[in-house]
């Protein structure tokens, strides 16, 4: 076994930025990226978004798996940190896939437009974030321009979040009036100086902020030592408490101070729970697992990669490991790391970091490879969908191929698929976002030789069923349909929450969750 320094089992910091779209997220990733030094100009990463989207629907498909290949994972070196920042798809591609990232993830940048505060998407990832009671760190955007209040931003948080706020910094001004952010934790002021369009750091007496900048500043940084929370580290780390900075990313305003001190927030890899317990990432044995499956990334020739998180031990080139599902010995060939530019074959991986290894189709989304053969990762939930569709084959004659692309695709988290509880042949699927549906019938023709047609389904929820109910006590007037999932689970499909809300209050013994265990 190769023995590692334990920095470096230690020092890696895996974090995905959730936000809803336009808050930023891009214009963040790309300075971030650039204090990092993995790309030299502004504009590279946005470049290549705004090609992909330039292009037709089937050409996007294709494109954005060729772009998610160099995005998966952007690692760069700050500080003494290894940093890989996992990337989660914008809203057109919003799918499951970006809920499974977060899965790999040990903590979240939240994003929030400052003139917008709290939005849809945001929410909704912050929820699977607030599952795993993982840390977030906010970062207030577009301070360069009219934004809403601090206090109103970080109400906001706390109200729609139900997580309470410690601002690390506090700006003077906004907009065209900005002047600069106080810095709580160094008791510094960081003046913007407009000309130079830099930043000083400087003691406050020296700043030479107007006296009703300063009467508004210090009355502000009064309230927040008397009315605001107090640094709570251990709450900070359960997700409950939430550090938050603000700055505007296209400007750089306080850029790189949240950057340093996000980094020094930031848990590193954190221990995963196993059957046994928790796995700790200076654990002398290799671990990780897989949680993300993507095909047909060269057109060239039809491989599929799979992208494995590591939580434990050192992962050297040809390592040979279990595969705990399959109960197979593999050695793990062409590892690929993901730089910022390039996918570069690794000779070794850390705890926190993302390797790309060839998948010979044996891979599922939450499976174990390890050189400890009794572990195996769990708690991977299922997402619930938000679309449904009943697929149909469109020439019957194909009906193996058709049945082989499905168990495929399904089996590598493209959809979830559902049956009928009365046993009916028909077959629903669901998905986290519609993009999905396209890549399954783009991939069904174009691997399987397979034309489907869909037909949506004016379902909007699934609820996995905690306590069953007796099928009749589901009656006309209730309008659910209860389907059971691949592994055989009772599911309803609801309407809207609404409807789940009636459903629940008629059946009262009826207990429901939106995520069920993998497996
Ligand atoms: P994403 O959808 O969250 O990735 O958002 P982008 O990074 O693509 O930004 C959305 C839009 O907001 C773009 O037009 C950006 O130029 C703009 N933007 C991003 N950050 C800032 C900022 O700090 N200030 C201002 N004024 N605009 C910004």
């Amino acid at each position: 076994m190769m023995t590692a320094e334990p920095a470096e089992l230690l020092n890696g910091r895996t974090f995905a930025i959730i936000s809803h779209p336009d808050a930023g997220k891009t214009t963040l990733t790309e300075k971030l990226l650039l204090f990092g030094g993995a790309i030299r100009e502004a504009g590279a990463v946005k470049a290549r978004r705004a090609q992909q989207h330039a292009r037709s629907d089937w050409m996007a498909i294709e494109q954005e798996r060729g772009i998610s290949v160099t995005s998966t994972v952007l690692q760069f070196q700050y500080d003494g940190f290894r940093v890989n920042l996992l990337d989660t798809p914008g809203h057109q591609d919003f799918s499951e896939d970006t809920y499974r990232t977060l899965m790999a993830a040990d903590s979240v940048v939240m994003v929030l437009d400052g003139a917008k505060g709290v939005e849809e998407q945001t929410l909704k990832l912050y929820q699977v974030c607030h599952r795993r009671a993982m840390p977030v760190v906010t970062f207030v955007n577009k301070l360069d321009r009219e934004a809403r209040s601090p206090w109103e931003i970080l109400e906001d948080i706390e109200q729609k979040l139900g997580m309470r706020t410690y601002p690390m910094n506090w700006p003077v001004g906004m907009g065209a009036i900005f002047r600069g952010l106080y810095d709580r934790t160094e008791g510094v002021f960081e003046l913007f100086d407009r000309e130079a369009r830099q930043f000083r750091r400087l003691p406050l007496d020296e700043a030479g902020l107007t006296e009703d900048e300063s009467a508004a500043l210090e009355e502000d940084l009064l309230l927040l030592t008397e009315a605001g929370e107090s640094w709570d580290e251990a709450a900070f780390q359960r997700g409950e408490l939430t550090a938050v900075y603000f700055g505007s990313a296209m400007a750089n305003f306080g850029v790189e101070t949240f950057l340093r001190g996000f980094l020094r927030l930031a848990p590193g890899p954190r221990p995963r729970p196993v059957e046994q317990g928790w796995v700790d990432p200076t654990a002398e044995n290799f671990s990780g697992f897989v949680f993300k499956i993507q095909a047909n990334m060269n057109p060239n020739h039809r491989d599929r990669v799979a992208f494995i998180r590591v939580c434990s031990g050192v992962f050297d080139r040809n390592l040979e490991v279990f595969h705990r599902q399959s109960g197979r010995r593999l050695r793990l060939s062409a590892p690929q790391q993901f730089l910022a530019q390039d996918r570069n074959i690794v000779d070794r991986a850390y705890p926190g970091d993302i390797i790309g290894v060839h998948d010979p189709g044996i891979f599922h989304i939450g499976d174990t490879v390890t050189t400890e053969p009794r572990w195996e990762f769990i708690g991977f939930p299922r997402f619930s969908p938000e679309h449904f569709a009943e697929v149909e084959l469109q020439y019957t004659l194909k009906h193996k191929q058709y049945q082989r692309g499905l168990d495929q695709l399904v089996q590598e988290g493209v959809l979830q698929r559902f049956r009928p509880d009365d046993q009916g042949p028909q077959v629903y699927l669901g998905v986290v976002g519609p993009l999905q549906f396209e890549v399954f019938q783009y991939r069904m023709h174009h691997e399987y030789g397979v034309d489907v047609r869909l037909r949506s389904l004016p379902y909007r929820i699934a609820r996995w069923v905690l306590a069953e109910p007796s099928r009749w006590e589901f009656g006309r007037f209730d309008r659910v349909k209860l389907v059971r999932d691949d592994l055989g689970r009772p599911v309803l499909l609801l309407e809207d929450e609404r409807h789940l809300e009636r459903v629940l209050e008629r059946h009262p013994g009826l207990k429901v969750t939106d995520s069920a265990p993998l497996s």
